[in-house]
This record gives C-alpha cells, structure tokens and sequence, in this order.
C-alpha cells in the first residue's frame, strides 16, 4: 500500500498481534480462567466492621486541603473477554477488595460510575462504528484473522479484539466511568479522580485494538478542555498509547508522552519511536508535542524512576499543563504474563507520586495488566499514593481481604524474587535511557505555553459545556439526591450526581 502522506506517521508498519503466540504465563490457566465468585462480603457487617476498625487504627481519613474520587461500576466485572483472553475484568474486582479492606474508601468520594451515554461516545468515535459495536452479534469463538467473517470490520472479531456478550455494555461502563471522573475534575468537586476501569488507550476513532474498543481516556480529555487550556496526558502501561497519541496529534493543547516497550516488528503497536514526534510540518500546532520514550525489556524501578522524573519535570516546565490524564497501565510490572519489565509496585508508583506532588488536578486510569494480582497490588497501592496514605498502610495485606489467596504473596509489596525468582535481563543500558532525555529536551525546545492565544482554539465540536446530556443527567441526579449524599459519606459508593 501506498503510504499516505496524510497520514500522522511517515509510514505504518504492519501492526504486530497483541497476544504473542505463546503467552508467557506463570501458572496454570485454570487459575486465570476461573471467574471470581461474587460473595456479598461488601455488604457484610462483619467484614465492615473490620475494615473500620483497620481503617481507625491506620488512621485513614480525608485528606487535607484536597479531594479523591474513586469512580467504580462493579458490572464491568461480569463481563470476560473469553476463556483464553488474558483481559480479565475482575482485576478490577480484585482491586476494589484491597482498596475496601484497608478502608481507603473512607478518604475518598466514591461513585458508582453510570454508563457512557451514546452521543458521549460518539464525542470521538464515528456514529458507524458505534452503532455497529451496538448491534453485532457476540462471536463465542474468535475468529481467525486471515479467514475473518466478511460481515465483521472495525478489527473486530479476531483474537485481539473478540465480541464477547454484553461487549457495548462494558465498553460505554469504562468510558462511563472516566468520564465521570474528568467531570469531577472539571467541576472542582476532585483534585485527583480514580478510574481503574478505563485506560484503554489503543482504541481508535473507528477501529478497535489492542483489547481496546472504546477510547475512555481520548473522552475524558475531551471533557477536561472544556475548561483547561492544555493537558498533559501519560503513559506508563507496557504498550504505546497510540490511540491517544492519535486522536491529538494536530492539537498544542494536549501533550501525550508515552513510556512504553518498544520493538516494531514484535511488539504491539509497533509504533511509538524515539522520533515520533506528531506530525513533520512545523505549521500544524501538533508538532513536537508528542513524545515517546521506547524501552527495552528488563527495565529497574531506579531507571524508570530517574526516566519519569527527568521527562515529565522537564516537560511541565514547558508545557504548563492545567491538567493531567496519567494512564497507570499496570503491564509494565514484572511478572505481567505479557509485559517484560522488572518493575515493581514501588517503581510504578512512584510515578503517580510524582505527578501527585505536582499539585495538577488528575485523573488516574487503569489500562492494560494481565496477572489480576498484581495489577490490584499496584492499583491498591497507587490508590493509597492518592489519598497520601501509602506510607501508613501495613503491607501485609489485611486478614478479612475477600479472595486473599489470590494474591499468592502475603505483601503488598512483593519483591522481585518472590514474583521472578530471577530478574530479567535488562536490555536498556544508562547511555541510552540519556539520549531519550537528550532528545525529549531538544523537541521541548519547540513547545511553548501561550495561554491567551491557545484559548481562542477549544474544538468547536465540543459542544457548550452544559448540553442536553447533562441536562438529563443532572436531572435524573436530583432525583435521589439527599440519599445519594448520606451514602456518599458513608463511603459506600453512589451513582454520580452532577
Ligand atoms: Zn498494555
């Protein structure tokens, strides 16, 4: 095919599967197949009774002079991507039972997120290819990619991106639920807004990808600009968040920079270079403002760390971004059965830490991660950097959690021997993690802050800011208003009220 000039990348490379053909997997696939039972121990007075009094000792309360949001829709977890699919959304079901045993809950806001209305989703997606992921028939069996059904398209129906019953369902939940929490960013009503049920940053305008059909994290930026002049999103999930990347790329109000395991050939995406900067022409605003940092396999805590750190300080300096969109895939900790990285939950962290210290207004997505157990460890953990609580908590994961023994380890913090037994070679030597940082500075160069200018060019697609969508939603809101509020305190978690 003729490349087309276009085109936001010089060329695209056929893109490499997502699931390579042997997953690395570490145990048993019963283990990963088996759902999880759905007892009622959230609703269990004993199990509370506990939590509170953990929560008591620990000493967990609000936070000081800021506001988390915990934006949650337990229905996501009913759905599976099928038996084989290494995409199991009771990961998030796993978080939710760290986050609630040690009370966390209690510093927070917590909403049950509703789903994304249509017209939301088709704020980015094309009308085609929502109303098609709307009515296509589950396939029970992904098909072959080389002998699709010629009624499907989108990239729908293959192994990646399988069309599981109650897909539309699941797919308007996550982006219901980032959505909600960019409002809350934008009402003022959060400092920081927690949504681990989105993060799915490869879906495109018209095409799914990756696991990813619905581009979440491209509709709650959308909202976030309505009222900030520039934001600033990153990336810190085993895969280049290309979808994102995309959707912004001709844009200076939104910078993406994406850490990511890079290899074209047999790495999914295949893209997300060094040198992928947005688009060649210094004319289009988009130029430079999207940085990529490729990483090879066996990354440390202490490199990636540095890495963050000396990227992101240097690009907020530049681009003063009014808010940040932090995509916490959880794929680039060691042990993922498809990522390769040595991180740990410290290293991983530590990068919400810092974009925390920043004091910018955040939102927190989930994303990739594919050893449920860990990805709670870290999303649990990273909950607690939120409500700044993460030095307090014990690391032994408390007694009464629902499905302890899932977690294999008793610790929050696993070290790398306990989940490796041997590190992975580590394939990125110091020389080369400071030429990124060379190069990222020298494309910094270009970007410069004007706010009174970059104001005047909010999408006028957008929409006013008050729309009928949330006309109707606020109104269905005031509805159970005053028991909405009592169970809002009461830490258990209620439907968004606008
Ligand atoms: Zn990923």
């Amino acid at each position: 095919m003729e490349p087309d000039p276009a085109s936001p990348y010089r060329f695209r490379v056929p893109k490499p599967n997502y699931l390579p053909h042997n997953v690395d997997a570490d145990e048993p696939d019963e283990v990963f197949n088996k759902p999880l039972d759905r007892p009622g121990d959230f609703e269990n007075a004993h199990y509370f009774s506990k939590v509170k009094r953990l929560a008591h000792d620990i000493g967990i309360t609000k936070p000081k002079g800021y506001n988390v949001t915990f934006h949650y829709n337990p229905n996501m977890e009913r759905h599976h991507f099928g038996q084989t699919h290494p995409m199991k959304p009771w990961r998030l079901t796993l978080t939710k039972s760290l986050v609630t045993s040690y009370g966390m809950n209690f510093a927070m806001d917590n909403y049950t997120a509703r789903t994304a209305t249509y017209e939301e989703l088709t704020n980015f997606h094309t009308n085609d290819y929502v109303d098609f992921l709307a009515t296509v028939a589950p396939q029970p069996t992904p098909l072959d990619v080389d002998n699709m059904h010629p009624d499907l398209k989108f990239n729908l129906g293959g192994s990646d991106c399988p069309l599981f019953e109650g897909l539309y369902d699941y797919c308007s939940m996550s982006a219901g639920s980032s959505l909600d929490a960019a409002r809350k960013i934008c009402s003022k009503q959060a400092d920081i807004a927690i949504a681990w049920g989105g993060g799915l940053h490869h879906a495109k305008k018209s095409e799914a990808s990756g696991f990813c059909y619905i581009n979440d994290i491209v509709l709650a930026i959308l909202q976030l600009l309505r009222v900030h002049p520039r934001v600033l999103y990153i990336d810190i999930d085993v895969h280049h968040g290309d979808g994102v990347e995309e959707a912004f790329l001709s844009t200076d109000r939104v910078m993406t920079v994406s850490f990511h395991k890079y290899d074209p050939n047999t790495f999914f995406p295949g893209t997300g270079a060094l040198d992928d900067n947005g688009p060649r022409s210094e004319h289009n605003p988009g130029s430079h403002h999207a940085l990529n940092i490729p990483l090879n396999d066996g990354i440390t805590d202490e490199q990636y760390k540095w890495l963050f750190e000396s990227v992101i300080s240097k690009c907020v300096e530049k681009f003063r971004p009014a808010a940040i969109a932090l995509q916490c895939g959880a794929d680039s900790l060691a042990g993922d059965r498809l990522g390769k990285f040595n991180l740990l939950v410290e290293g991983h962290s530590s990068c919400v830490e810092y974009c925390k210290k920043l004091g910018i207004p955040m939102i927190m997505f989930g994303g990739g991660g594919y050893t449920p157990r860990n990805v709670a460890r870290a999303w649990a953990y990273e909950t607690a950097v939120a409500i700044g609580q993460h030095k307090n908590i014990p690391h032994q994961i408390p007694e009464h959690t629902p499905w302890r023994e899932r977690f294999r380890h008793e610790t929050l913090l696993p070290t790398i021997e306990q989940i490796l037994g041997e590190p992975r070679q580590n394939r990125n030597p110091q020389k080369k993690l400071q030429d990124i940082v060379q190069h990222v500075t020298e494309q910094l160069r270009f970007v410069s802050h004007a706010p009174s200018v970059q104001y005047q060019v909010i999408p006028p697609d957008l929409g006013p800011i008050r729309d009928e969508v949330e006309q109707r939603l606020k109104e269905e809101a005031e509805l159970h208003d005053d028991n909405a509020r009592k169970l809002r305190e009461e830490a258990m978690g209620v439907p968004m009220e606008m």
